[in-house]
């Protein structure tokens, strides 16, 4: 006999429940395929956003895409 406990399924985005960033039904920041959220300006990565399969080398990989889609924004916008 054993018990089973899965852990790490629910991503911690309560604080952005008040504000214009999009959720998905579970709670995951919806993202583009950018990193870009529904808010301009505003990007997510990992396993807190809509991307599927939460493994750190996706996670990682989104991070540099993520930054990579900021540094593009902060560039074209002139900022
Ligand atoms: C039990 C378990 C086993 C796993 N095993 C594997 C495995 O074998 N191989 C694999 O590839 N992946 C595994 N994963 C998945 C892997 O851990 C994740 O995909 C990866 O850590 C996601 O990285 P992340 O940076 O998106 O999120 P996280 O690693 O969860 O990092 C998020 C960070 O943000 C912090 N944070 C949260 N809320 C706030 C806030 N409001 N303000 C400031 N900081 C905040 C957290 O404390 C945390 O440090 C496992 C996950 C779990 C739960």
């Amino acid at each position: 006999a054993g018990i089973f406990v899965q852990i790490g399924l629910l991503p911690n985005t309560d604080f952005l429940k008040a504000s214009k960033v999009e959720l998905s039904n579970r709670g995951e920041i919806m993202i583009n395929d950018r990193n870009e959220t529904n808010v301009k300006g505003v990007f997510a990565a990992g396993d807190c956003t809509t991307v599927p399969y939460k493994q750190i080398i996706i996670a990682t990989g989104e991070g540099a895409k993520a930054s990579l889609s900021a540094f593009d924004y902060i560039i074209r916008s002139g900022q």
